[in-house]
């Protein structure tokens, strides 16, 4: 089996290692140069942000992949020596108004999900501002670090031989009859029996024409560099979050725009964030910004990704529209795909990712 993959963000590039694993004679492409947008960019949550309030289709692939991206990311470090700072530093949720449904949601998807009175969130977070009156304590939720689990798997796909290009655009599929048998790139044609498209927010303009419309939503994220365990827990707050890193950096996001392919970061956004951390860790009042970027997520209308065989064109396959959830998404996005591309029994109930006409 050929298979070409377009796009060399984290799905991408995950869907590369994984077929190559099921014996596919496997090939990536890229715009650019692979792992530098959304994956890049993003923050690094495994988990949505109240994520209560999504349909259980990302349920689904967020609680199979949680499930497995400790093993994951141990075992991406061991074979290339670039540790994804996988870290289970919980989250807490300062602001969510219906306790009871996160509560109710908690118990039917077997997540821990507590509520914290102000003795027990001050020893859970100290550098928190003291005036929380219902917080809620998920202290499973982990993270990783997106450049560096991005390296660690471009390293992983050149120890296994995987061909990757940089610098080559793809710009249109090219079929006989009702199958794929390549792709049109600005220096030629590459032809493959099975084409992936991976390619997050510029999927679109390779399918047109499907309901599952994806669109470029910018988000912005400042970052400060602090000592250590100043700041220990994910903290979420009317939508802005903190992320603390093992190195001391506290990452604070994130806008959510609609702005086009524009990625140029803003002194608004910037001001806003700022303001929104010191709320909830009054201590990053005194830090300066050490760096502020800006990525595309592949906006899609419910924020459930389209995964699965194009309707019409045999040999295409889709995997794109994770919006905020593509990081904690991915590892269950690439099975669900590859187990669809291979024939193999879906580790989830594929319809509700049905890529429709
Ligand atoms: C600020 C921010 C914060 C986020 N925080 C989180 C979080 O905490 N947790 C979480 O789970 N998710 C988060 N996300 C969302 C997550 O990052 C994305 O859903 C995910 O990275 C999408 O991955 P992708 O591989 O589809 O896209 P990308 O990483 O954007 O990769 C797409 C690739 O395709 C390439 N490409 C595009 N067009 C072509 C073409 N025509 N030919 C060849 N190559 C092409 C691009 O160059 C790019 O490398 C966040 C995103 C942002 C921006």
């Amino acid at each position: 089996m050929d298979c070409l993959i377009v796009g060399g963000g984290l799905i991408g590039m995950l869907c590369a290692r994984e077929l190559a694993s099921e014996g596919a004679k496997v090939r990536l492409v890229d715009k650019g140069v692979p792992g530098r947008e959304a994956s890049w960019a993003g923050g690094g949550i495994l988990s949505p942000l109240y994520p209560w309030r999504y349909p259980p289709a990302v349920t689904a692939l967020a609680r199979w992949s949680q499930q497995r991206y400790a093993d994951f990311a141990r075992q991406l470090r061991d074979e290339t020596g670039v540790d994804p700072e996988w870290e289970r530093s919980g989250l807490l949720i300062l602001d969510e108004d219906e306790p009871a449904k996160a509560l109710q949601w908690a118990r039917e998807n077997g997540v821990v999900v507590e509520k914290l009175d102000t003795d027990a969130l001050q020893a859970c977070e100290p550098a928190l501002a003291p005036r929380w009156p219902a917080v809620l304590w998920l202290p499973q939720v982990a993270q990783l670090r997106n450049p560096r689990l991005l390296r660690a798997l471009k390293r992983s796909l050149a120890q296994r031989k995987i061909d990757v290009a940089e610098h080559v655009s793809v710009e249109r599929l090219i079929t006989a009859g009702n199958r794929v048998t390549g792709v049109e790139t600005a220096t030629g044609r590459m032809m493959a029996d099975r084409v992936v498209l991976t390619a997050g927010a510029w999927s679109g303009a390779l399918v047109p024409g499907l309901q599952c419309t994806i669109e470029p939503v910018q988000g912005q994220i400042i970052a400060f560099k602090t000592a250590p365990g100043l700041v220990r827990r994910i903290v979420l707050n009317e939508g802005y979050y903190v992320i603390p890193r093992r190195d001391g950096l506290v990452l604070a996001g994130s806008t959510l725009e609609y702005r086009g392919f524009d990625k140029a970061v803003t002194a608004e956004a910037c001001q806003r964030l700022q303001r929104e951390a010191s709320r909830m860790i009054p201590a990053l009042a005194d830090v300066g910004v050490e760096y502020h970027w800006a990525g595309l997520r592949p906006g899609s209308p419910s924020g459930i990704p389209c995964i699965g065989e194009h309707p019409r064109i045999q040999g295409v396959f889709i995997n794109t529209g994770h919006f905020r959830n593509g990081v904690v998404t991915a590892l269950a996005s690439v099975r669900l795909l590859t187990d669809l591309i291979v024939g193999r029994k879906p580790i989830v109930i594929p319809e509700p990712y049905d890529i429709l006409e």
